[in-house]
Order: structure tokens, then C-alpha cells, then sequence
């Protein structure tokens, strides 16, 4: 183990250039911990931490979590993994490695350095749900051999993973299923519903919708979705998870696109594309583990979170030289 002083920490955050991890480290660096972030960059770029190159409690390592890892930490934060639908299927195979052998090899670190870890999991282990809100209790409806079985079944083994060292070696586990997280530094072209709608609304361009639009999801600012992950990660050692964190608030796509349509301040046309196989057709979390172990409930509401994402877009758009309309 690793001691710094008092109550600082040395952290490992996988996936720490992504979307979600990029924020975590913001935070966990604000409270005085150490940081190494490892990632590969598949997804994650060096813009999200380009602020933090040079910060004298920040370590970056350009490393594959399918391949081991010898560092000495206190704590882990597993969320090295592609997250969206166009990026996991881009190279499915690789996407359950990452899913499977990373959570072996960070498991293995963890089982070594006797460190708590926690894991990014997510609401995609419920598939296209029967049982509506999801619950923790729910065991799911995945299919196992369709384009999405690569990020759910990836998933889902992981977190059997985390279960298994934990009742093998006592492994000090978090799991937490994420549902659908927004926010500033989302890839801009990361396929995801809430990055394509802002940068279809900014750019003028149509919006497009798949499927009728009347698909449910329920949308969580990323301040919000960290908070939540530091929290459980605080929890004593008889709390393992799973745990949901999302924001219970349903929307359709449609009123979603209706509302970047409002918040940039024009209407665009909609084009109707197919609906992707498997896409879920609801899904909302029953938050009410996390308020009880947690008590944490969303604070920022979609309008807010939209706001910030758009002032966000209309940044990074200009930095890369893509026009607005
Ligand atoms: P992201 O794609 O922005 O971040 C993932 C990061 O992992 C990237 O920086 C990427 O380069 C890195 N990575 C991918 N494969 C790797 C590998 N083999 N080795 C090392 N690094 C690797 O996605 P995100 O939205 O920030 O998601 C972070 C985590 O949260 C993921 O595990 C994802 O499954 C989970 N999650 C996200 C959401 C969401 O809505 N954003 C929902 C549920 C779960
Ligand atoms: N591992 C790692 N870093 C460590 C310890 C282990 O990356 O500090 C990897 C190691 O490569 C191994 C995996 O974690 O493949 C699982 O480790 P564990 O000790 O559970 O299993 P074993 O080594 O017996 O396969
Ligand atoms: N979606 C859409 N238009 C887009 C991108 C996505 O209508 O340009 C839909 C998609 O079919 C799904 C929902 O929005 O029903 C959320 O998609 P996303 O890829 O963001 O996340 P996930 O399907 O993993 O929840």
C-alpha cells in the first residue's frame, strides 16, 4: 500500500482521458488525491486532460487495461471501455476484451495491492428491459448474440468478475450500473444521441432521429453521475453494488430533440433513420438503492445539464474549425 499523508490518496482511473473519467480525476484532484489516469485513447483524447499535463498530483499512462498492469495505488476506478454504440461496435472483439481482461487484470491488481476497485458498469445489463423502472434486482433481457452483446455481455461478465474476486478473495468491490450520461467533452462525434442532436442543432443540420422517436431514456448530467461514483466509492466494505445511478427522469428522443432544439434556439428538420437492432425501447432507473445507501439524488435537471453541453459544443466546434449554420 501506498501512504501518502492524512487522508490523500493514490488513485488509479481507467479510462481517464474518456467523457465520465476525465471529470472524475477533475474532482478526486480538487479533493487532494493523487491521480494516475491510464488509457489507450481510443475514445479518450488528450484534450480532456490537457489541463492536467504538468499538475504536479497528475500522471499520465498511455496503457491498454487488456494487458497487465504493476502500479502501487489505494484505490481503482475501472472505466476504461468505449461507451457508445458507434464506437463498441466499431470493434466488438476488442470491446469485450477491454470489458473482460481489463476487469481481470485491474482485478488482479487490486487483489494484490488489497485496494478497494470500483467498476463502471452499466444500465445496458438490463438490455431492452421487461421490467420497467429497472431496479438492481432485475436480471435483465439481453441479447446475447446481437451488435450490442459485445458492451452487455462484456459487461455483465465483468461485473460476475467483480463478484467472484470479492467472494474469492475479498476483494473490496463497487459496482454501479451508469444509465445515460451527457455532459461537456462528450466526443463530438461519438455517435451518442445527445452529442449528435447538439451538433446537428449547432451546425444547422437536420436532426435525425431512429425509430419513431418515442424510444425513452433517461439522461444524467456527468457532475452528477461523479458525485454518485465518489460517494459509493466512500461507502464501507459491506457495500458492493450494484448500484443504479441515473436520473429517474424519462424522456422521449423526440422531446429530446425538441429540447436542443429550444435551448440553441432554432428549429431544424428531423429525418427519420432506422431504428438500430436491439436499441432498447425504455429506460429509466429505480434510484432508489442510491438514495438510501447513498443519499444521492440528481441535482442538475435536463434544461440545466443541455445548457452547459450546447455551451460546451459551441466551444469545441469552433476549435475544430467546424462551422456553425
Ligand atoms: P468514453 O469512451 O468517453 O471513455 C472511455 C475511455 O476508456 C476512453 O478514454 C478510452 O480511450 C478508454 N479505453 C477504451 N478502451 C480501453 C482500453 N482497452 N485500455 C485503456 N483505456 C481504454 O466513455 P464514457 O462515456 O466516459 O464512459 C466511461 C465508462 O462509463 C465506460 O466504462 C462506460 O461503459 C461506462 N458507462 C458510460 C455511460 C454513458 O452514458 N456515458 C453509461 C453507462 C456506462
Ligand atoms: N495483474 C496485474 N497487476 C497486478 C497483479 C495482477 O495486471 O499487480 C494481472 C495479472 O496479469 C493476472 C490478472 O491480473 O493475469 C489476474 O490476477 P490474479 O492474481 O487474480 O490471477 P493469476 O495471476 O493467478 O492469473
Ligand atoms: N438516437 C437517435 N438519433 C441519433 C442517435 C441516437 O434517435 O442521432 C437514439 C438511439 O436509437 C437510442 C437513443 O437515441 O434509442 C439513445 O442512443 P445512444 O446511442 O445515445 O445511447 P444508448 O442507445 O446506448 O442508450
Amino acid at each position: 500500500m501506498v501512504r501518502l499523508y492524512d487522508s490523500q490518496k493514490r488513485i488509479l482511473v481507467t479510462g481517464g482521458a474518456g467523457f465520465i473519467g476525465s471529470h472524475l480525476i477533475d474532482r478526486l484532484l480538487a479533493q487532494g488525491h493523487e491521480i494516475i489516469c491510464a488509457d489507450n485513447l481510443f475514445t479518450g483524447t488528450k484534450r480532456n486532460i490537457e489541463h492536467l499535463l504538468g499538475h504536479p498530483r497528475f500522471e499520465f499512462l498511455r496503457h491498454d487495461v487488456t494487458f497487465p498492469l504493476y502500479v502501487e495505488v489505494d484505490e481503482i476506478y475501472n472505466l476504461a471501455c468505449p461507451a457508445s454504440p458507434v464506437h463498441y461496435q466499431h470493434d466488438p472483439v476488442q470491446t469485450t476484451k477491454t470489458s473482460v481482461l481489463g476487469a481481470i487484470n485491474m482485478l488482479g491488481l487490486a487483489k494484490r495491492l488489497k485496494c478497494k476497485i470500483f467498476q463502471a458498469s452499466t444500465s445496458e445489463v438490463y438490455g431492452d428491459p421487461l421490467v420497467h423502472p429497472q431496479p438492481e434486482s432485475y436480471w435483465g433481457s439481453v441479447n446475447p448474440i446481437g451488435p450490442r452483446a459485445c458492451y452487455d455481455e462484456g459487461k455483465r461478465c465483468a461485473e460476475t468478475l467483480f463478484f467472484d474476486y470479492h467472494r474469492m478473495h475479498r476483494t473490496e468491490i463497487k459496482v454501479v450500473r451508469l444509465f445515460n450520461t451527457y455532459g461537456p467533452r462528450m466526443h463530438h462525434a461519438d455517435g451518442r444521441v445527445v452529442s449528435n442532436f447538439v451538433v446537428q442543432a449547432l451546425k444547422g443540420e437536420p436532426i435525425t432521429i431512429y425509430g419513431d422517436g418515442s424510444q425513452t431514456r433517461s439522461f444524467c448530467y456527468v457532475d452528477d453521475v461523479v458525485d454518485g461514483c465518489i460517494r459509493l466509492m466512500e461507502t464501507g466494505p459491506e457495500v458492493t453494488g450494484p448500484v443504479n445511478l441515473g436520473n429517474p427522469q424519462e424522456f422521449t428522443i423526440r422531446q429530446l430533440a425538441q429540447s436542443v432544439m429550444a435551448i440553441v434556439g432554432r428549429s431544424a428538420d428531423i429525418v427519420f433513420k432506422d431504428l438500430p437492432q436491439d436499441d432498447p425501447r425504455q429506460r429509466q432507473p429505480d434510484a432508489a438503492l442510491a438514495e438510501r445507501l447513498l443519499h444521492w439524488q440528481p441535482s442538475v435537471s435536463l434544461q440545466q445539464g443541455l445548457e452547459h453541453t450546447v455551451d460546451y459544443f459551441r466551444i469545441r466546434l469552433a476549435e475544430l474549425g467546424i462551422p456553425a449554420g
